[in-house]
Order: structure tokens, then C-alpha cells, then sequence
């Protein structure tokens, strides 16, 4: 906002000028630096500036506010650049601006970017961390083969425009909020292409352009998470007049696992553990995404641990060689059928217990004493 110049500097007025005054210097400056009739460099950003300001200052409630905080009024955006304006007042003065000195600035021959394209991908959960190749068909706006994107039938049939003489720009008497003036403008005739079409291209009904099918393939990086996109630059429609390609986007959603649970690049798993296993500890064989992976346990575990294998989670989809980890969630399980073996021993171990004041249930009682 520093960089940004006093809105009545900008018009080349004292603080506290007129309405009219404003609206005369507004004018004038328009005029002068207006980019259909001014070409030097700078101007276009020159002819914004004093949009802005003239926006601003031809307000009576934006100009008191303005006068009262300048660039830091707290209920407004000022922020300058594209954030701050381009609401829907600033759209509409443009219009009368654009009318006013004649309509579009860009030729209708000027080379644009292609359409972007969006899509939504859903693939499994395996596809998504180890990454996998998937055909995706599309159906862009390409140049029609037939005319070459002239929209002719042949070369014969392009006319010079007989309106505008091949110029594309015509002068025209119109009425402005300024007045009666002449104004030049794109010729009605052939929308500014200078060029007029005598037969159309059967092909492509004279559009120039044809919807085609096209079969792309991807490659999905590993480790690829739900609400990611990948950006695939060219993909998407062709150039207009020669201007680039536009992309492709494709947004994923990522599938679930039955035991392996995603959080970004960390992986949970829960497994069930005896209680035998969680008193004694064990070494068991744990599944990764890598494959099983002795683990562990100790002596000890309770329920709820959360053992952590460093480096089993995902790779990170855009890139870098760091993984995630695998956190082991220890859940005790408890037998609810017991073999008559099995009974006797835990009797025998419930006896140990209620003798020891160390057992779980006199410590707790004990807090009540
Ligand atoms: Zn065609
Ligand atoms: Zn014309």
C-alpha cells in the first residue's frame, strides 16, 4: 500500500477539489492515456491508476472515506491491484469507458490461450500410494483440421472485409456520458478480423474450432491424497490463434483401506494383542504398506500404545524423498471363550493377584479410603 500514489495526486489535484473538478481532470487524463489511443508504454497501467482514483473520488461515500483514512480504512479493502477493485461498480465504469472510447481493446485475431480443463479422478487406495499410469479421455475444443481454424470452406471464400477495407476498426458517432463524439470501434461487419467469410467450412459450421475426444495418460505420483490436483500444462484446449495450449487439472479422490487408515503422509494401523503378549511382550509381524515388518512389543504395552515405524507412511506426491510413518495402534484384546485349561491358569493367576496390593482394582480402592 506505501507504493500506492494519493488518489487527488493521481488526477493532479489538491486535496478538499470539487466535483466538477474532479470529473474534468478525470476526463482529460482518460482521454490522454486511454490504451485504444494512447500506445506508449505505461499507459495502460497510467489509465488504471486514474480508474482508480476516479472510482474512488466520484463516490460521495467512498471520497469521505477516502478523505478520512485514505489507504487504511478499516471497513474497506483498499488493497490496491486486482483484490482491492474490480467489484461490480468498478465493471460497470469501465463499460461506460469502453463504450465510450469504443469497445474492446483486444482484436479478435490475437492469439489466446486454449480452454483449461478440469476433471475429478477417484482411484484406490493402492493406486494412490504407490502411484500408478491411468488413461483419461477428454474432449477438447481443438482447431479445425478441415479449415485450419479460418472457419472457411476455402481459401477462396476469405474475403477482405468490404466495411472496414481489412482495417477490423470503424469510426462510429456515438453518444457518451461525454457527449456526442466520433469514436473508432471493432467494425460490426467482421468483429475486428478485418476478414469476412464467404462460405463456411462445412467442417466446423464456420467456428473455426471442433470438439474432439483425445485419450491422455497420467502418471499419478505415489502418495497422492483426496482433494490434491495434479496440473498437466498443455493438456487442455488448443491456442487460439496460435496462442499456447490451456491445462489440464485433475482433482483426486483417494479410496479407503480396510485396516490402513491415511492422515496425510502417516499411516495407522490398530492391531489386536493378547493380554499375555501385551504382559510379556512379543515379536510379531507387522503389515506395511512396504510388506510385513518385525515389530516389538514390550514388555508392559497398554492398550491404547501407539508404536511408531519411522519412514512406513507415504511418499510425499509432490515430490521430495521423505516418507511419512507408520503409527501401530496396540488394542488388548480380551477372550470372551476359554478352554478348561486355559480357565484353570487365569483362576490360579486371579488368586496371585487378589493376595498382591499391586493389583489394579485394590489400587483404585484405595483411593477411596
Ligand atoms: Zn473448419
Ligand atoms: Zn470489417
Amino acid at each position: 500500500m506505501a507504493n500506492k500514489r494519493d488518489y487527488y495526486e493521481v488526477l493532479g489535484l489538491q486535496k478538499g477539489a470539487s466535483d466538477d473538478e474532479i470529473k474534468k481532470a478525470y476526463r482529460q487524463l482518460a482521454k490522454k492515456y486511454h490504451p485504444d489511443i494512447n500506445k506508449e508504454p505505461g499507459a495502460e497501467e497510467k489509465f488504471k491508476e486514474i480508474n482508480e482514483a476516479y472510482d474512488t473520488l466520484s463516490d460521495p461515500d467512498k471520497k469521505a472515506r477516502y478523505d478520512q483514512y485514505g489507504f487504511d480504512d478499516p471497513t474497506q479493502g483498499f488493497g490496491g491491484g486486482a483484490g482491492g477493485f474490480g467489484g461490480a461498480g468498478f465493471g460497470g465504469f469501465e463499460d461506460i469507458i469502453n463504450q465510450f472510447f469504443g469497445g474492446g481493446r483486444r482484436s479478435s485475431n490475437s492469439p489466446r490461450q486454449g480452454q483449461d480443463i478440469e476433471k475429478q479422478m477417484s482411484i484406490t487406495f493402492e493406486e494412490a500410494v504407490y502411484g500408478c499410469k491411468k488413461k483419461i479421455r477428454l474432449t477438447v475444443d481443438d482447431e479445425c483440421i478441415h479449415c485450419g481454424g479460418s472457419g472457411a470452406a476455402s481459401k477462396d471464400d476469405i474475403k477482405t472485409c468490404p466495411k472496414c477495407g481489412g482495417r477490423g476498426r470503424v469510426i462510429m458517432r456515438q453518444q457518451s456520458i461525454f457527449g456526442y463524439t466520433n469514436v473508432e470501434t471493432n467494425c460490426p461487419d467482421c468483429n475486428g478480423r478485418g476478414k469476412v467469410i464467404t462460405k463456411k467450412c462445412p467442417e466446423c459450421n464456420g467456428r473455426g474450432r471442433v470438439k474432439r475426444t483425445k485419450d491422455v495418460e497420467i502418471t499419478i505420483p505415489a502418495g497422492m491424497q483426496t482433494g490434491m490436483s495434479l496440473r498437466m500444462e498443455g493438456y487442455g484446449g488448443t491456442g487460439i490463434n496460435g496462442g499456447p495450449n490451456g491445462d489440464l487439472y485433475i482433482t483426486f479422490q483417494c479410496g479407503e483401506h480396510k485396516q490402513f487408515k491415511r492422515d496425510g503422509q502417516d499411516i495407522y494401523l490398530t492391531i489386536p494383542l493378547s493380554y499375555t503378549q501385551a504382559a510379556l511382550g512379543d515379536s510379531i509381524e507387522v503389515p506395511t504398506i512396504d510388506g510385513n515388518v518385525n515389530v516389538k512389543i514390550p514388555a508392559g504395552t497398554q492398550p491404547g500404545t501407539k508404536l511408531r515405524l519411522r519412514g512406513r507412511g507415504t511418499k510425499n506426491p509432490k515430490g521430495g524423498s521423505s516418507r511419512g510413518d507408520q503409527y501401530v495402534i496396540c488394542n488388548i484384546e480380551v477372550p470372551t471363550s476359554l478352554t478348561a485349561e486355559e480357565k484353570k491358569l487365569i483362576e490360579e493367576l486371579g488368586n496371585i493377584e487378589k493376595k498382591s496390593s499391586k493389583s489394579p482394582w485394590e489400587r483404585f480402592k484405595s483411593l477411596f479410603k
